[in-house]
């Protein structure tokens, strides 16, 4: 973080209490006002891009969604930071250890008591993604583990862009893996009922603008397209048709589309006509045509 900027970020005058271990701390949070943020366009993982400002520097609101103990490490968004009920606190309390140990072996020197650093930021979301893990279904715990995990992929670019020496590139890539993993299982866990994704506030997947279930349908399929591994290539286009039919439920109802947002639509449209791209080649080159259903 610069020097001689002014701060965006203060400390809540009230300390809260650590569910999970009683520690009390003060909340960082983010200043809104005139000039902060400037918005540029946004990216087609619905990142929304902000331009530097010569007064306050780069401004990532990402960074300060979730709330971190400073002692036990325990981090979950702000809404459910303190519901916790009896199983989850002793779940958390007894993972206390493993969650420090595993994410000190990647940054040993963090500090939540101080100022975020991008570092602190991207940990944050690694500690929700663990957290949460041990939460009960009624949280939505697995789409919420999803959204870290994209996000702490974008904040890893981000400190590969800074740091190209680092690693870090490999670390975003092991995170947006997880999320084209966890996207998916959220949704499966949607449809058969255990989880209601559709009816999480929040889903972002920026905080700019909350894009809801059909951001989280276009983006269980574009992270599938782009970073899921597959054992081979015709278990990739059975998963791909899959893919396919999802973005369409987005696009493809001519009449519904005007109330939705057209960032949404246009980006839908356009990973729909990719992802058909992608599989009429491997048909050609084999053989093959899709069996529609
Ligand atoms: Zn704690």
């Amino acid at each position: 973080m610069s020097d001689n900027k002014p701060s965006i970020t203060f400390f809540s005058t009230d300390s809260i209490e650590c569910p999970v271990c009683g520690k009390l701390f003060r909340v960082e949070k983010m200043r809104h006002g005139r000039g902060r943020l400037v918005s540029k366009e946004i990216t087609d993982e619905l990142r929304r891009v902000y331009e530097p400002t010569q007064a306050y520097g780069e401004v990532i609101p990402i960074h300060y969604s979730i709330t971190v103990c400073p002692d036990c490490y325990y981090a979950a968004y702000q809404n459910d930071f303190l519901s916790l009920k009896a199983p989850e606190k002793e779940s958390l309390l007894g993972k206390r250890k493993d969650r420090k140990d595993t994410i000190h072996e990647i940054f040993p020197d963090l500090d939540y008591i101080k100022p975020r650093r991008e570092k602190e930021a991207a940990a944050s979301y690694y500690l929700a993604m663990v957290s949460y893990e041990l939460l009960n279904p009624d949280k939505a715990p697995t789409i919420k583990q999803g959204l870290s995990a994209l996000r702490a992929a974008w904040i890893f670019s981000d400190m590969h862009r800074k740091f190209p020496n680092d690693n870090y590139d490999y670390l975003s890539t092991v995170f947006y893996k997880k999320a084209a993993y966890l996207y998916n299982s959220a949704l499966r866990k949607e449809f058969a009922g255990k989880e209601r994704v559709s009816e999480t506030p929040g889903l972002g997947p920026d905080v700019d603008k909350n894009y809801g279930f059909d951001g989280v349908l276009y983006l269980a399929a574009l992270l599938l397209f782009r970073y899921s591994d597959y054992s081979n290539q015709e278990e990739k286009i059975e998963i791909l048709r899959n893919a396919k039919s999802t973005v369409a439920r987005i696009v493809g109802m001519g009449k519904k589309m005007k109330s939705k947002p057209t960032v949404i639509l246009e980006n839908a449209r356009d990973l729909y006509n990719e992802i058909g791209d992608y599989i009429k080649a491997y048909e050609a080159e084999n053989g093959t045509t899709e069996n529609q259903a």
